[in-house]
């Protein structure tokens, strides 16, 4: 069975969240960043209570805190005033200002107005302003996400032909992943002896470490002088097979610069993991270091020690498009069958981009959901009957009423501490991610078993 249509005229329960949710996480990967919504304040107190509950760490967004007035009025005065605050409260860098449904609703526009604040205020020393259009009714957080590294990529980058290439830096846009992901991306490329500009990089700034003094902006992220010297990098090298054949950042770098781009899946299990490696060793014309051939080694063993607990194993996935298709890749890999792959997203590409990343996969084996709620996914779950569920907490109800274990992977992780260094990615993260899967199947079987053996 291959279902791509919704069943429901209305969302129950979306699988996903709010558009510009991603535009303020790939903001948190810049430097020196703030960002300010465009709209009312409980878009962003909502969006800060989603991204606090993951990352448990502090975050301000602000907002240009709309009212009635300003609905019908639009919003120019209240977001120069608040450009006018943050500029003097947090003297940042850099303002990103993500749209939210209404200030799009109405039709603000936001470049008009960011035009008029910089030449009412020339004689000032103002941050770089990066805007970005995150209506919520079109879209999702994915779509927010990357439509924000668009925009920084063609507000900051760009100089074509007065820079040299450097040969041993690349440019990585690893996509929506965890920030012990972005961590392990860093140590792989460094040890093929290459330098990097990672964007977004919110590693440091979504996970980092306890303060003694407050921090009005957390250090950490990727600096705009940094993102001005992508388009002389060697290579971009870009996570998301969605992305490929669209106008993503790299392609924008390409078409700018002709800095030469691979994209590829995002690299979980050995077989993405494998053409990672591949382009890092094309790039760099090194070898795949020891480090990870010996990891790869590990994990391949322990594919073949585990065998026999995970084989003909189904299993219910759910999330962004391109973790999806990244886990069913893993899975078919070691054996498990991806009964269902459902996604909130709709590129309108989702099943023929999966079936064509992970061959093994056959459309009457596994569902494939596009625009999906977690309705659909629980009527789906309940017939497919699969032994795990793979995604992100928001379907730890369905968990708990069919008694089905629950894997957390992606955002937002809200009932589980270290969400934010899960990791997804490379041999190491196909590891964990190996071993957490043969464990629930094991500690299923044995919680259920009428004889309480303690050896297998
Ligand atoms: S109104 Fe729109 S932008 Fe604001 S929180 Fe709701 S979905 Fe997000």
């Amino acid at each position: 069975m291959n279902k791509t249509e919704k069943k429901h005229e209305v969302t129950q329960n979306a699988c996903k969240l709010c558009t510009p949710l991603g535009a303020c996480l790939a903001l948190k990967g810049i430097k020196g960043a703030i960002t300010l919504l465009h709209g009312s304040q409980g878009c962003s107190t909502y969006i800060r209570r989603y991204m606090i509950s993951h990352f448990r760490e502090p975050i301000d967004i602000a907002s240009s805190n709309f009212s009635e007035d300003t609905a019908i009025f639009g919003g120019n005065s209240n977001l120069k005033t608040a450009l006018t605050n943050i500029i003097k409260q947090y003297n940042p860098e850099v303002i990103g200002i993500p749209t939210t449904c209404l200030s799009e609703t109405i039709g603000d526009d936001v470049n008009m107005i960011i035009k008029e604040y910089i030449s009412e205020n020339e004689d000032e020393n103002l941050p770089e302003f990066i805007t970005v259009s995150t209506p919520s009714y079109k879209g999702t957080h994915i779509d927010g996400f990357h439509e924000t590294v668009r925009s920084v990529v063609s507000a900051v980058s760009g100089h074509p032909g007065e820079k040299s290439v450097n040969n041993s830096r690349i440019n990585i846009f690893p996509g929506m992943v965890s920030a012990e992901d972005i961590r392990h991306l860093k140590e792989i490329i460094s040890d093929f002896g290459l330098d990097y500009i990672m964007l977004p990089d919110y590693s440091e700034t979504l996970d980092g470490q306890l303060w003694t003094d407050y921090k009005n902006i957390p250090e950490g992220g990727t600096s705009i002088d940094k993102i001005r010297e992508m388009d002389s990098s060697a290579a971009s090298v870009e996570f998301g097979k969605s992305l490929d054949g669209t106008e993503s950042a790299s392609r924008i770098l390409s078409e700018r610069s002709a800095v030469n781009t691979f994209n590829t899946g995002l690299p979980i299990g050995i077989n993405e993991t494998d053409k990672f490696m591949n382009i890092l060793s094309e790039i760099s014309g090194r070898g795949i270091p020891e480090k990870y051939l010996s990891e790869r080694g590990r994990l391949i063993d322990a594919y073949a020690d585990a065998h026999k607990y995970i084989f003909g194993v189904k299993a219910a996935l759910y999330g962004e498009e391109d973790l999806v298709i990244g886990l069913a890749s893993f899975l078919s890999e070691i054996g498990i069958i991806p009964v269902l792959c459902a996604s909130g997203g709709n590129s309108g590409r989702f099943s023929e981009i999966l079936f064509k990343a992970v061959p093994d996969l056959s459309p009457d084996e596994t569902s494939v959901y596009s625009d999906a709620d977690f309705s659909d996914i629980e009527e789906q779950i309940k017939f497919l009957k699969p032994d795990l569920i793979i995604g992100n907490s928001k379907g730890y109800s369905i968990s708990r009423s069919t008694d089905i274990p629950l894997i957390r992977t992606g955002f937002p992780i809200h009932d589980r501490i270290g969400g934010q260094r899960i990791l997804h990615l490379g041999y190491r993260g196909a590891q964990q991610l190996f071993d957490k899967a043969v464990n629930s199947v094991i500690e299923k079987r044995q919680d259920s078993s009428p004889v309480g053996y303690s050896y297998m």
